[in-house]
Order: structure tokens, then C-alpha cells, then sequence
């Protein structure tokens, strides 16, 4: 068992916590990244990024993630296999314990675990990550303009996902399991009144089939949840939207989650109810969730994180200066 000390100790690899590494290693903060099971997070389960600003041509998620650890680790951060199991956040230095044995101790943490779409598992639907099945219309929606798409979930992010879609095609359809909707009611005014969208009530994806020419999606089958009855639905895209699950199990009891299990911070800012404990990232953000305003709030994470310690050595001085 080896125990790692930092100032600044980050948990999680993607595009939060690594502009927090890049930022804390370049004040000086030595800071250690405990990568977690997806190194480079949820991006490297993509192909095209076309939204992450600086690059005039498409992107591939997990090049981008390369370059970013790259970078991470070219201004002085270490980076480490290894998840966290459990923290304890009570008392100074805050400590993570690894699955490995390893104990890590921080000055500072930075919690960047993100989130995970939830997917409905069915077959096909990770086979065609990429090529026709997504989980974010605002990430992959201009791939398929023009072209007949579907939405899958009845709550606000399926209906939100429905509508951005119209942006790019005049061919949307909500697929959802029942017939009514969780999604706020104006959302729902929104959809009726958009002419763009349909609606597909209680039907039940069983899985998606992909065209045998180009291997790309051809279409869902279907099931009707009243009557058992099975169709085929031609899609070119489709959009599964049933929730996020934000990666918090270990700050439970620690810090306060909201009711979607996402960690509370003060508006605004990166900060957790315990003074030294940030979160940033799609772990306490459920409303952008994108690789770019993850990276922007792991800089302030990390901004923050070398205030915090700046202004504690501060005190540190100050009371020694008077007992002296
Ligand atoms: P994540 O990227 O989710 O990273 C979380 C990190 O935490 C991972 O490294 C994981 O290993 C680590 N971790 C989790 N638990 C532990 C633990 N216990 N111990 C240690 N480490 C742990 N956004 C865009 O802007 N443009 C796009 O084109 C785009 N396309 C996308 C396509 C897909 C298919 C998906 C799923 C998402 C896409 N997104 C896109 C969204 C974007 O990927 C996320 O908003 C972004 O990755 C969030 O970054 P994050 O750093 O907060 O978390
Ligand atoms: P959600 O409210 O939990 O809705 C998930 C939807 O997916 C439900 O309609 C559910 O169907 C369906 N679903 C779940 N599992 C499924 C499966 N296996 N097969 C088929 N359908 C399935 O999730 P969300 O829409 O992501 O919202 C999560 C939280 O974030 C909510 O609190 C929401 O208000 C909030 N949010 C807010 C905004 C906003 O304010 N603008 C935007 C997005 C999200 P059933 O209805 O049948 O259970």
C-alpha cells in the first residue's frame, strides 16, 4: 500500500478533471489524477466532436482526450490507475482510497467523476454507437441532417432532445413507453405545437437493426406495451434519452446530492458545502453536460482549489506571526 500526497487531488479523467490538472499543475499545485475506469471519460466513447472549440475540422473524442492528458502531463500533473472506492472528506488532508490499496491525501479535492447516459440495453444499441444510436442530440443531432430521427425517453431531456432535433430535421419522432409524459408541462406545449416532431406511444425499442450494406442504423423494432404486437420503425438516427446517472455513490453521506443524485454546489461556482471540495464537470451540472463547459468548470475548480490554499497558508502565517 503506498499513500500519495498532493495539494490537489483530482477524481476523474475526462475533460473536467483533466483542465483542472492542467490548470493546478501550471500554479504549482503538483496535482495527482486518479483516472477511474474511463480514462478520458466519457469522450472517448465518441467519434466525431465538432463542438469543441479551436478546431476548424471534426474531431475524434478520444484523440481530443489524448491530447488533453498530453498536456495534463506535459505542464507537471501525475496521472494514476486507480479508482476511488471511498473518501472520507471530514478532516484534513481529505482522503480517497483506491481499489488497488493505494491511499491518496489532498489538501485540496477535486471531484470530476461525470456521468453516464443510461442506456437502454438492448442489441444492436452499443454496436451502432457512432453509426446511427447516440446519446446526445446536442453532440452528434447536426450528424444527421436532413434525416429521419428518433427520440427515445418521455422526460424532459427526451423532449428537450426531440425538440433541438428540429434544428436539423424535419423528421423527429418521440418513441416512449407509455402515453403520457414526465416532462414539464411547457415542454410538452412545445412539442405539440412543433410540427416537426411525432409522437410513437407505447411502444418499447427491442433493438436496432443496422443496414447490412453500409452497417449504419436501418431502423428499431418494436413492441407494442398494449398489445404485444411487433413493427419495424426506419430510422437513420436515434437518440436515447431515458436519464443520466451523475458518478456520486462515494459522496453519499458526505456531501449533499440533489434529487437526480448530482452534487450540490453554490451557484456559480465549483464549490461544495466543505471548504477545499470542489465539483465540477457534469457531476453537478445536469443541464449542459458538454465537453466544453466541463473543462470550463474544471478550471474554475482548479482556480478555486489554489485560492482555497493561498488563503489558508495566509491564516496559517498570520496565527503563527501572532503567537510569535
Ligand atoms: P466524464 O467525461 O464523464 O469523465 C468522468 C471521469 O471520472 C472518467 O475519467 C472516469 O473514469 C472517472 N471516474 C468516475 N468514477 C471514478 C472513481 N470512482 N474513481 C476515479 N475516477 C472515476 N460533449 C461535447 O461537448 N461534444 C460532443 O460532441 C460530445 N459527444 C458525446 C458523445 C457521447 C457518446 C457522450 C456519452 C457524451 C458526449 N459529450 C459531448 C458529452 C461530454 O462527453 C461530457 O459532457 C464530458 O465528457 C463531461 O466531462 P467530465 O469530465 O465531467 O466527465
Ligand atoms: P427522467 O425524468 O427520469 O425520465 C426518463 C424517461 O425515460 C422517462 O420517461 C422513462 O419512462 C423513460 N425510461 C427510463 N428507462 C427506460 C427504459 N429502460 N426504456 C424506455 N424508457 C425508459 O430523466 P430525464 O428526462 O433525463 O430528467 C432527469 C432529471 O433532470 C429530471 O429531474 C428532470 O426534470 C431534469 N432535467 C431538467 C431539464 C430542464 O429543466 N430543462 C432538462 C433535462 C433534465 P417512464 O416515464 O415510463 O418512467
Amino acid at each position: 500500500m503506498t499513500v500519495h500526497t498532493t495539494r490537489m487531488l483530482i477524481i476523474g479523467s475526462g475533460p473536467a478533471g483533466l483542465t483542472a490538472a492542467i490548470y493546478g499543475a501550471r500554479a504549482g499545485m503538483q496535482p495527482i489524477v486518479v483516472q477511474g475506469l474511463q480514462p478520458g471519460g466519457q469522450l472517448t466513447i465518441t467519434t466525431d466532436v465538432e463542438n469543441y472549440p479551436g478546431f476548424r475540422d471534426v474531431i475524434q473524442g478520444p484523440w481530443l482526450m489524448q491530447e488533453m492528458q498530453a498536456q495534463a502531463e506535459h505542464v507537471g500533473t501525475r496521472m494514476l490507475w486507480d479508482t476511488i472506492t471511498s473518501v472520507d472528506l471530514s478532516s484534513h488532508p481529505f482522503r480517497a482510497f483506491g481499489d488497488s490499496g493505494d491511499v491518496y491525501e489532498g489538501d485540496t479535492v477535486v471531484i470530476a467523476t461525470g456521468a453516464q447516459a443510461k442506456w437502454l440495453g438492448v442489441p444492436g444499441e452499443q454496436e451502432l454507437g457512432g453509426k446511427g444510436v447516440s446519446a446526445c442530440a446536442t453532440c452528434d443531432g447536426f450528424f444527421y441532417r436532413g434525416k429521419k430521427v428518433v427520440v427515445i425517453g418521455g422526460g424532459n431531456t427526451a423532449v428537450e432532445e426531440a425538440l433541438y432535433l428540429t434544428n436539423h430535421s424535419q423528421d423527429v419522432t418521440l418513441i416512449h413507453r407509455r402515453n403520457t409524459l414526465r416532462a414539464e408541462k411547457i415542454l410538452q406545449d412545445r412539442l405539440e405545437a412543433n410540427p416537426h416532431v411525432s409522437t410513437l406511444w407505447h411502444k418499447k425499442v427491442e433493438r436496432f437493426l443496422h443496414d447490412e450494406a453500409t452497417g449504419a442504423l436501418r431502423a428499431l423494432l418494436l413492441t407494442d406495451t398494449i398489445t404485444g404486437e411487433q413493427s419495424e420503425f426506419d430510422a437513420q438516427g436515434a437518440f436515447v434519452a431515458i436519464g443520466h446517472a451523475p458518478a456520486t455513490e462515494l459522496f453519499k453521506g458526505q456531501l449533499e446530492l440533489d434529487d437526480s443524485g448530482y452534487i450540490v454546489v453554490q451557484p456559480g461556482t465549483p464549490k461544495t458545502a466543505i471548504p477545499g471540495v470542489f465539483a465540477c464537470g457534469d457531476v453537478m451540472d445536469h443541464t449542459y453536460r458538454q465537453a466544453v463547459t466541463a473543462a470550463g468548470t474544471g478550471c474554475m475548480a482548479a482556480l478555486d482549489a489554489e485560492r482555497f490554499l493561498a488563503e489558508r497558508e495566509f491564516e496559517n502565517i498570520k496565527a503563527a506571526a501572532e503567537v510569535g
